[in-house]
């Protein structure tokens, strides 16, 4: 239904390396792939976090805001609200699935 979230991650890698390139270009080979797995992780966070509340309202800040900045997405260690961070309970479910 429209506006409702769906039950899977469809993570589009090319547009992210897109969105973060000028970000990374700078950067050394090993530091550019660090910095791409974290944007992608940041992604699926965010999605994943659409499927675990259940809802496709968004946060004000952190891995939950409506838009994901090129620098939030390749920061080493971007602030995020507690509420934004996956649980121990979150992480275990995942990793039951
Ligand atoms: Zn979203």
């Amino acid at each position: 239904m429209k506006g409702e979230p769906i039950n899977y991650i469809l993570i589009d890698c090319e547009e992210i390396a897109l969105t973060i390139n000028d970000a990374i270009a700078p950067m050394k080979p090993e530091q550019r792939i660090d910095a791409m797995a974290r944007a992608i992780s940041r992604v699926f966070q965010h999605e994943y976090l659409h499927i675990h509340r259940r809802t496709s309202h968004h946060d004000e800040t952190g891995v939950f805001a409506s838009a994901l900045s090129r620098r939030f997405l390749v920061a080493p260690d971007p602030p995020a609200p507690p509420s934004a961070t996956p649980t121990t309970a979150v992480i275990e479910t995942v990793g039951a699935l």
